[in-house]
């Protein structure tokens, strides 16, 4: 994965109100996702986020709490992948 180039994001040019609305509805982050989707930067604003679990504000096309939710797909994922190799490794023995 490329590393973040901030002087390559489409929300330099953008409203910074955009990415930090009032309101938590879904709809309300929508313009920036919006911004975010032709970004060039997507992928790796995304996983740079996805690292601060208490910032706010729609980055890489999520909003706060959607990156709580992928942070929690991804533990799960992991701790399933965990038990899947442990049990694979028991088998073997
Ligand atoms: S993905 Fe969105 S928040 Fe991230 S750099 Fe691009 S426009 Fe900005």
């Amino acid at each position: 994965m490329r590393a973040l180039d901030w002087t390559k994001a489409a929300c330099t040019t953008a409203s910074a109100d955009l990415f930090f609305p009032e309101s938590k509805t879904p709809k309300a982050s929508d313009a920036a996702r919006a911004t975010c989707l032709g970004c060039s930067q997507l992928v790796a604003c995304r996983e740079w986020a996805l690292g601060f679990p208490e910032m706010p504000g729609v980055y890489g096309a999520m909003s706060m709490h959607e990156r709580r939710m992928e942070r929690r797909r991804r533990r799960k994922a992991a701790a399933a992948a965990a038990v899947g190799e442990q049990t694979t490794r028991d088998e073997a023995a």
